[in-house]
């Protein structure tokens, strides 16, 4: 773990909503406005780059879409 992967891809813990932060210590869930904690909150994936930390959250939504068709239940 370093600061050369400044951006992290992290889930709501409230409502499930995947989404890109840069921050280091806390961040608000654009989607119900959560705040969450960062330093409590374990990132799904890390990246160096914007176009990476995109890619990751990408494949971590298909991920989801497909699980819930399948069983129905995240992770
Ligand atoms: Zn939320």
């Amino acid at each position: 773990m370093g600061s050369r992967e400044p951006y992290k891809v992290i889930r709501c813990p409230s409502c499930g909503w995947l989404q890109v932060v840069m921050a280091e210590k806390t961040s608000t869930c654009r989607r119900c406005g959560r705040r969450m904690d960062l330093s409590k909150t374990e990132p799904l994936a890390v990246a160096e780059s914007a176009e990476e930390a995109r890619m990751a959250l990408l494949r971590l939504k298909e991920r989801d879409l497909k699980s819930r068709q399948g069983c129905g239940s995240i992770f």
